[in-house]
């Protein structure tokens, strides 16, 4: 076991109290650049805007309207006294009622919304009636016929649900509320630091994410000791304490090798990701730059070994966890939607630490494609595990039947265990904190779309852009400078990996004329200059759609291709096959280059079939039928128009 820093370097000078304005999800004390809060960035329109609405206006309530149907919300009356019966559903729903408060909370931070906000307290309320005298806080343990608290670490997910309160706390308090549910938090906080702080039990949970949430919360409230006990937490794990079984091992936990030891993301995906994002922000509020280091590194070679095109990653079904480097079936793929949304948490944080558009291109990719995919058009059903290649249609889930786990090839509205509805929630409801940032000079914008951005630059001084896009459907985006310092300001803006060589910066307006021009190479290109209200950028990212192949180690998919558009991977689906075929017949003609189609492409196919025998292996290659075209559509919109077969990965038929 290694030495670690002392106990009095994590004070960090630059922990602060609540902050007066907007803020974000992830609030560092340092690094190469500050995130842009709720209150700098407003999302206006474009795809995320009408994400943002469907999130308003369907998800939450659909959460709401499944969590008290089912007594889970419930549950916290029956341990307050008000309501009878046993706790309902599995040990760690609590969480899933966090998650919708933190959800609401952003919302409401958003924009003012009275129904809302009643709904709001009136669960902060109910949570708040079921708190321990000593700020113990669960639905499932320490009560009348309840297990004891705090016997059952490996599963029963107390640390974990707590640690997702604390997280809706940080919402609250971010969006400017130091009210009931901060309290709450600070309560639990001090019983947890009593109970596992340096005279406590030497004990961590099994599922990772209390070290995240306690992190934020001393970067919320200024409170060391919170901080202080996130890093017992990370250091506490990799040494074996908790207890496995035959399936799950001491990596399933992330408790095999400690996090600054450790080489690569392993063992159950969503863990290892909450755990990565914790020790992130421990390691930049203690000035552990060594830790910083090993999780960078670890998380470089899960993007490059370990992740689905879509940006998914944790290719098993079994635990739900990564599978060795380059082990990604399409056909079984996991991918869960939160560990994708873990993944987007952890670039997030290596982003502002680094200023590597890697980790903003990562967040893109997977936002786009491995998270939207899961909420149903209408919001009102989810997927779970998101596959890149559905052999058999299925057929329709039932809108009113709860679901053991999405392995099914619809959505479904929701499941026993449902923490991917509440995750999608709570990130649409906070997705414009990650769009953009300051270095305190000038602004970074990594993401597009329809947004403004309004904030204040080191010097006081006010800079305000409009950010006009229809992105990621159209690849022009306008920046527009509303306000601006008279002196030289740099403004930043992400060339996608997929447009390097291709994307085109002009500007125009009253100082138009100098800067550099954009190399083939260019992840980033600054514009830097005196900017005047009306001055605009104008990025032109190429949007043709594209063939993309994968590294040959992949083998699952090898000698195939996918096609790609701007940052959206497409997907082929039987409905749009002619009669009689389906996608397991189909090869694509590498000849065909793609035509744009909307937001998706014409591709050209080749059917290749051989008659089902008694023994499916021959001396012959099964013949190739007649050239034919159809229409690849987004991967996000499949399964939207009933039961339906699907496949990102397709055999090449010819050249390529
Ligand atoms: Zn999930």
């Amino acid at each position: 076991m290694r030495t670690h820093n002392a106990v009095n370097s994590i004070t960090s000078p630059h922990l602060t109290s609540v902050p007066t304005s907007l803020g974000g999800p992830v609030a560092p004390s340092r690094g190469a650049l500050r995130p842009l809060g709720l209150g700098d960035v407003t999302i206006t329109g474009g795809l995320w805007g009408r994400m943002q609405e469907l999130n308003a206006d369907v998800i939450i309530d659909h959460c709401l309207g499944w969590m008290e149907r089912i007594g889970w919300i419930a549950n916290f009356d029956r341990v307050a006294g008000t309501a009878s019966g046993h706790h309902a559903g599995i040990e760690f729903v609590d969480s899933e009622v966090y998650k919708l408060l933190e959800a609401m909370a952003w919302e409401l931070g958003r924009r003012p919304d009275a129904v809302l906000d009643e709904r709001y307290r009136g669960i902060v309320s109910r949570v708040a009636a079921a708190q321990d005298e000593d700020g113990y806080l669960h639905t499932s343990f320490g009560h009348a016929g309840q297990r004891a608290r705090y016997t059952d670490l490996e599963w029963g997910h107390e640390l974990y649900c707590h640690g997702h309160l604390i997280q809706a706390a940080v919402a609250r308090l971010r969006t400017g509320h130091d009210d009931e549910l901060a309290a709450i938090a600070r309560r639990l906080a001090d019983h947890l630091y009593t109970e596992f702080g340096p005279d406590g039990r030497m004990a961590v949970c099994g599922h990772p994410e209390i070290e995240v949430a306690l992190a934020e919360f001393a970067r919320a409230t200024g409170e060391p000791r919170y901080l202080e006990l996130a890093r017992l937490f990370v250091e506490r794990r990799g040494h074996g304490t908790l207890g496995t079984t035959l399936f799950q091992g001491h990596e399933y936990f992330q408790d095999d090798v400690p996090v600054r030891d450790a080489e690569v993301l392993r063992g159950h995906a969503v863990r290892a990701l909450y755990l990565s994002a914790g020790a992130v922000d421990i390691a930049v509020e203690t000035g552990d730059d060594e830790l910083l280091a090993a999780v960078e590194s670890q998380y470089l070679r899960t993007i490059a070994r370990r992740s689905y095109l879509t940006g998914g990653v944790g290719a098993h079904h079994q635990n739900e966890e990564f599978g060795d480097d380059f082990e990604l079936p399409s056909d079984r793929a996991y991918a869960e939607t939160c560990a994708a949304i873990a993944s987007v948490m952890l670039s997030w944080r290596l982003l502002v630490q680094t200023g590597d558009a890697r980790y903003a291109d990562q967040i893109e990719r997977t936002l786009l494609n491995a998270v939207l995919v899961s909420p149903r058009a209408d919001g009102r059903a989810f997927y779970y595990a998101n596959t890149l290649h559905q052999r058999a249609a299925g057929s329709a889930t039932d809108d009113d039947e709860l679901s053991e786990r999405a392995e099914a090839s619809m959505r479904a509205p929701w499941f026993e265990v449902s923490c991917c509805p509440t995750n999608v929630a709570r990130t649409l409801a906070s997705v414009a904190g990650y769009f953009a940032t300051t270095d305190g000079a000038g602004v970074q914008l990594h993401q597009y779309g329809s947004y403004t951005v309004d904030t204040t630059l080191d010097g006081g001084e006010r800079i305000a852009l409009s950010v006009e896009s229809d992105y990621p459907h159209d690849g022009a985006v306008r920046i527009v400078v509303v306000d601006a310092p008279t002196r030289t300001v740099p403004i930043s803006v992400r060339i996608p990996l997929w447009a390097r060589g291709r994307a085109e910066v002009a500007v125009t307006g009253a100082g138009a004329g100098a800067g550099a021009a954009l190399g083939a190479t260019d992840a980033v290109f600054t514009v830097e200059r005196s900017f005047s209200p009306g001055d605009v950028i104008e990025l032109r990212l190429p949007m043709e759609p594209r063939f993309s192949h994968a590294h040959p180690r992949i083998d699952a998919v090898r000698g195939q291709a996918a096609v790609e558009r701007g940052p959206l991977v497409l997907a082929l689906e039987d409905v749009d096959l002619p009669e009689g075929i389906d996608v397991e017949h189909v090869e694509l003609d590498a000849t065909f280059s793609p035509v744009d189609d909307l937001d998706g492409a014409i591709v050209g196919l080749r059917r290749r079939t051989a008659p089902e025998d008694e023994w499916p292996y021959t001396a012959t290659v099964a013949e190739l039928g007649e050239f034919f075209t159809a229409t690849m559509r987004p991967y996000k919109d499949w399964a939207n128009r009933g039961p339906s077969t699907m496949r990102v990965w397709m055999p090449v038929s010819a050249g390529s």
